[in-house]
């Protein structure tokens, strides 16, 4: 073993604290976004990171070798995962379940030296896992489908939602879509938050069926938007802001406004320069409301949606 400190060592490096292994190791190679520079990218963004990760249980993907090379899903606290992890306890139907939630710095870094590349979380916290605190209307766009209508597409959701009196933020994927969330208080349970958000979902696909649908099968999806409801089932996860993306150029999932969007932002525009610089610049967080615009979903909104 070398006697010479971690942080020198070329076989190893240390960020906050955690021991890095093959720090050199290139995960993206159309970047060159090395493991320490991942490391080190989640270092920097995690006063940013952190809040949206607390107490939520996780769901990562690991690419031990980089997007090019296999990943895996992992949502169970197994031996080897760091000791810095808060484990949570699901209860399921054939028993309890050990989750893990990323509530400080070494556990998120040592979630990096695992090979984790994404982190996705639930859409409640540990506390009340019976009480979703938002809804997510995950947009998937159809191939053939135009960025300006996606675009115009999330505008009509921020519509038909402000008029049942919720507010929505949106966050660009990395990837081909957007998400809306609406914060909600933890009054609901996840069957009501699903039921509703398929509401919101069946009634756009029926008024705009040009460009909405609501059936995930392929061939309803030509064309037009999926609105993928189902990220509101109990268990289910959906991106955390700030997560780097399994995906070629390392795209990250980024809070935008909805004037960005208006004026063009794309979702998978954002790299780990330019997330980091836009975090540096930025005068106002998109997200600064978030937290006082919870909203309770209502027997009336529902009514407004009109038959189910
Ligand atoms: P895009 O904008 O490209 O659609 P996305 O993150 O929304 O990016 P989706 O495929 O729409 O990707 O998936 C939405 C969410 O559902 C993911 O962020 C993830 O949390 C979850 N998910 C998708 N596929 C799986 C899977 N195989 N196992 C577990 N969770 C998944
Ligand atoms: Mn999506
Ligand atoms: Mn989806």
């Amino acid at each position: 073993a070398s006697r010479r400190p971690a942080q020198a060592n070329s076989e190893s490096a240390t960020v906050a604290g955690v021991v890095i292994s093959h720090p050199e190791r290139v995960l993206f190679a159309d970047t060159g976004l090395t493991k320490l520079d991942l490391a080190r990218y989640y270092e920097a963004v995690a006063a940013h990171l952190l809040p949206q990760l607390r107490d939520r249980p996780l769901s990562l993907v690991r690419c031990p070798r980089g997007p090019a090379h296999p990943c895996f899903f992992q949502k169970h606290l197994d031996e080897g995962m760091p000791a810095s992890l808060t484990a949570v306890t699901v209860q399921q139907q054939d028993g309890p379940a050990r989750y893990m939630a990323a509530n400080r710095l070494e556990a998120l870094i040592g979630l990096v030296q695992l090979g984790v590349v994404e982190l996705h979380t639930w859409n409640a916290r540990r506390d009340r896992l019976d009480r979703p605190d938002k809804l997510i209307l995950d947009l998937d766009p159809a191939p053939d489908v135009a960025w300006r209508q996606v675009q115009e597409g999330a505008m009509l959701i921020r519509s038909l939602l402000q008029e049942l009196g919720l507010a929505c933020f949106l966050k660009v994927t990395g990837g081909k879509g957007l998400h809306v969330e609406v914060p909600l208080y933890r009054y609901h349970d996840w069957a009501t938050v699903k039921q509703f958000s398929e509401r919101v979902a069946r009634h756009l696909a029926a008024l705009i069926p040009r460009r909405f649908t609501a059936n995930m099968a392929k061939a309803q999806r030509k064309g037009r938007i999926f609105i993928d409801y189902l990220r509101n089932a109990e268990g289910a996860t959906a991106v955390s802001a700030f997560s780097v993306r399994a995906r070629p150029g390392a795209p990250v999932a980024v809070p935008i406004s909805w004037e960005e969007l208006a004026e063009g932002v794309r979702s998978d525009q954002f790299g780990i320069e330019a997330t980091l610089q836009r975090l540096r610049d930025q005068s106002a967080d998109p997200w600064a409301d978030y937290d006082s615009q919870r909203a309770r979903l209502t027997k009336a909104m529902l009514a407004r949606l009109g038959p189910g």
